[in-house]
């Protein structure tokens, strides 16, 4: 990074009275009124902005590019790996299949851990190394405390990250992979955050105070001045910079849609663009206090205590004042707050592969199952300008989207073999047994594969749902809680799926209680004999979980 070309002050504002301070990144709340988040400022001495965009198209194409409005006062202090400075991708089948004009994919999945937590940590550590402070304590559902384990190696800088339980195992290896210290609560998100400051508090370690730090909200901004100068690229040639129409993201504690926000609302007062995007705020369905408090027209959301969905990123159950200032940034500016359920996250994430060629994780999913929602309802219309923040990589959790049976083999040397087992879906399975089905036993060494079945069955319906990880318990929950159904996998170590069924149908108080198998396997005709007469059901793994083969399901039975 060279010098700073400009020279500046930054000051510390608090949003509620205005106070200004001096930059100090240890003060935690406003002197004056004790509000906890404050805003930087820069006040420039003779700032020619002219001049300075000519400077920054001279720099590398990371988000340093933007220094001067950053929190870092000296550029020794700045932990980078070439990160922000992502590609803005022109959507082509997906804009076309929606019938829009313009829809960009900001691709935040290129960062150097693979999501947009990649512009906090370069900050955020920055910051700290400025600070001379060697530890931090992070509580993360995953993408934050893997973007600082990366950086604070880099910094020499020690993380200690706290997970809640829903946070996917392949996340928490990523980050300890890092080096960090890996704490894993069992408890929701906002238990951990509240565990992690206790933590923090008690060994007197530095924590990192997220949306509510001003690295935060400076490192999150920074995708707005980038939009801003790759959509003038884009549409006018690099003539000037443009604001979009919409800004969308998926959204958890809010941190990126309130910097992005931040970083227009700059951008207008220097004269670089002449008007402010609307925000499309999408929350998954199971944990949207956001959209719910909206939709009743308050200011003040009510935390969801119990988030009910299986995409540990967006399980901010309580989402303080980050709700209050995207709500005004919406009845200001206009935009709209939507939700989309798991499922059409996931039917999302094989759009977005198959027709754009882009892999996200389930948050991001989500942003695209709300554009999908947004457009159907004509929120945004066809000839807006659409930028999407591409959050991040799908990786590690593809196996919730895929099920282990990825491929289909087709062999119609077996058709019609085994007529009297039709292979359709969890849904029918249920259909069938009717009201009579409330509780039932799901037997599957897939951890994975057993939680999104249990979320499925819980919300479809009234059923309650007991998890076996192994055969033998299995069999044993079976006897101990006589389900009205059982769905067991077949391939387990140990005891497998052939056995437990013979075990249950040997067994005179367990013999009447339908089974549905699901598999991941390909059966051979002799298993398939094997099965005859005994099941329910067979179903391939990962059927189910496409919305679309459900619906055309239940409509098949009405
Ligand atoms: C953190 C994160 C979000 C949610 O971000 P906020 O702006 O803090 O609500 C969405 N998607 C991904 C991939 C994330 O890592
Ligand atoms: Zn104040």
């Amino acid at each position: 990074m060279d010098a700073l070309t400009v020279e500046r002050q930054t000051m510390l504002e608090c949003i509620n009275c205005h106070t200004r301070i001096p930059l100090d990144k240890r003060v935690a709340g406003c002197p004056t009124c004790g509000e906890n988040i404050l805003e930087a400022r820069y006040d420039f001495h003779n700032i020619d902005v002219q001049r300075w965009l000519e400077t920054i198209k001279r720099r590398k194409p990371t988000l340093w590019r933007y220094a001067e409005v950053l929190p870092i006062q000296d550029p020794k202090n700045i932990v980078s790996m070439w990160e922000g400075g992502t590609p803005l991708i022109k959507s082509e089948a997906l804009a076309a299949s929606l019938g829009l004009k313009n829809l960009y994919i900001k691709d935040e999945r290129q960062g150097p851990t693979a999501s947009f937590k990649d512009r906090q940590a370069t900050v955020a550590i920055s910051a700290l190394k400025e600070m001379g402070v060697g530890e931090v304590v992070v509580p993360s559902t995953g993408n934050v405390a893997i973007a600082y384990g990366a950086y604070a190696a880099r910094a020499g800088i020690k993380v200690w990250a706290f997970f809640p339980s829903l946070t996917p195992g392949d996340k928490m290896r990523e980050a300890a992979l890092y080096g960090a210290e890996v704490i894993k609560i069992t408890g929701t998100y906002d238990q951990t955050k509240e565990l992690a400051a206790r933590f923090a508090k008690t060994k007197g370690i530095f924590l990192d105070r997220g949306i509510k730090s001003v690295a935060a909200i400076e490192a999150m901004k920074t995708m707005a001045y980038e939009i801003a100068e790759q959509l003038g690229d884009e549409l006018e040639d690099g003539q000037r910079w443009i604001a979009p129409d919409w800004f969308l993201q998926g959204v958890s504690g809010g941190m990126g849609p309130i910097g992005v926000g931040k970083g227009f609302q700059e951008m207008k007062a220097f004269g670089l663009i002449d008007k402010m995007p609307k925000m499309g705020l999408i929350q998954s369905s199971g944990c949207a206090p956001m959209v719910e408090a909206f939709q009743r027209g308050q200011r003040i959301a009510t935390p969801v205590e119990n988030p009910q969905t299986i995409i540990a990123t967006l399980a901010t159950g309580n989402p303080g004042r980050a709700y209050e200032l995207l709500y005004d940034y919406v009845k200001q500016y206009g935009g709209h707050f939507t939700s989309a359920s798991d499922e059409e996250a996931f039917t999302a994430t094989l759009i977005a592969a198959r027709t754009d060629g882009i892999s996200v994780e389930p948050a991001t999913a989500v942003t695209f199952a709300g554009l999908i929602r947004m457009v159907r309802e004509r929120v945004i219309q066809p000839d807006e300008v659409v930028v999407l923040n591409c959050s991040g990589h799908t990786m590690s959790v593809e196996k919730h989207i895929l099920g282990d049976q990825w491929q289909h083999n087709v062999d119609l040397s077996q058709q019609n073999k085994t007529p009297s087992m039709p292979e359709e879906g969890l849904l029918s399975a249920l259909e069938q047994v009717e009201a009579k089905v409330r509780r039932i036993v799901i037997i599957e060494d897939n951890h994975d594969a057993a939680r999104l079945m249990k979320r499925i069955l819980l919300a479809r319906g009234s059923y309650e749902v007991h998890v076996a990880n192994d055969g033998r318990q299995g069999i044993q929950l079976v006897q101990e809680v006589h389900p009205d159904m059982v769905v067991t996998d077949i391939m387990m170590p140990d005891v497998d799926g052939f056995k437990v069924i013979e075990t249950l149908k040997a067994d005179k108080s367990t013999a009447d209680i339908p089974i549905v198998v699901v598999t991941a396997k390909e059966l051979t005709v002799k298993e398939r004999a094997r099965l005859g007469g005994q099941i329910q059901m067979l179903l391939q793994k990962g059927s189910f979980i496409d919305d679309d083969f459900v619906e055309t399901l239940v409509n098949q039975l009405e």
